[in-house]
């Protein structure tokens, strides 16, 4: 299982001022401690500086409970208060509701959130569906996934979780597989992944990912490879060792 000690060294990673993720209190991550617990980063602390009295473990039922009704800002409050397993911990993360959701319709083991330059240029763009919108080159589709979810702009809190919610059930109906990349319009992203290695290598594959994309743009525009590419990448042997071994490290 994850510890503490990767969660805080791939928060710092993702911290990284130069990898343009995040800045101040931007973003945050959070591992699978059991059925209904996470560790997750405290709210208002800074990726890059964080310690261990910044990570929070909370119960993932009493933030849960929140979806079943249309609760008021107080209540939320008290919902993210009450959740704490350490009452005397710090208050989690504001987007702890949506790691909660995340872990109970997906088989994530690490979730990782940032706000990333790259990906919020295009997911701020007119056209944020470019972002989910084919597979550029082989490694995309390793790390990322044969396909993405795309979820538009939601007020954040209770009901971005909902969207997310239905985005993901109806991404894993369509695809037979959990996403490993969610892009939230004018937000950001949130990485699925089995470890934090995996978590941070996947973060940096969607920002290139992105990047490539927008390079493409003003050189004619994205050339997309085909489905059956895609596929054939999807399904080889030596592309499937590469990918267990990112999600086991
Ligand atoms: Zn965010």
């Amino acid at each position: 299982m994850t510890t503490n000690a990767e969660l805080l060294e791939l928060c710092h990673h993702l911290g990284e001022p130069s990898l343009e993720l995040a800045i101040a209190a931007e973003g945050n991550a959070s591992y699978r401690v059991d059925s209904d617990a996470m560790a997750i980063k405290a709210s208002g602390s800074s990726l890059l500086t964080m310690q261990d009295e910044d990570i929070v473990e909370v119960r993932l039922s009493t933030l849960l409970a929140l979806l079943d009704a249309e609760p008021t800002d107080d209540q939320v409050h008290a919902a993210y208060q009450s959740s704490k397993i350490d009452p005397d911990a710090r208050k989690p993360s504001v987007e702890a509701i949506l790691h909660a959701i995340l872990y109970a319709t997906t088989h994530a083991s690490v979730i990782a959130h940032t706000h990333p330059v790259a990906i919020n240029a295009i997911g701020c763009s007119t056209h944020p569906e470019l972002l989910v919108s084919g597979s550029l080159f082989p490694d995309a589709i390793v790390m990322l996934g044969s396909a993405q979810l795309l979820i538009p702009y939601t007020d954040p809190g209770v009901p971005l979780a909902r969207a997310v919610e239905k985005g993901v059930r109806t991404f894993q109906q369509e695809n037979g597989f959990d996403p490993s990349v969610i892009y939230l319009a004018n937000h950001g992203v949130f990485v699925l992944a089995q470890s934090t290695t995996q978590a941070m290598q996947t973060t940096l594959m969607a920002v290139k990912n992105a990047e490539v994309l927008l390079r493409s743009l003003v050189n004619g525009g994205p050339a997309f490879l085909s489905d059956e590419q895609v596929r054939r990448i999807d399904t080889r042997p030596d592309e499937l060792y590469r990918r267990s071994i990112l999600s086991t490290e």
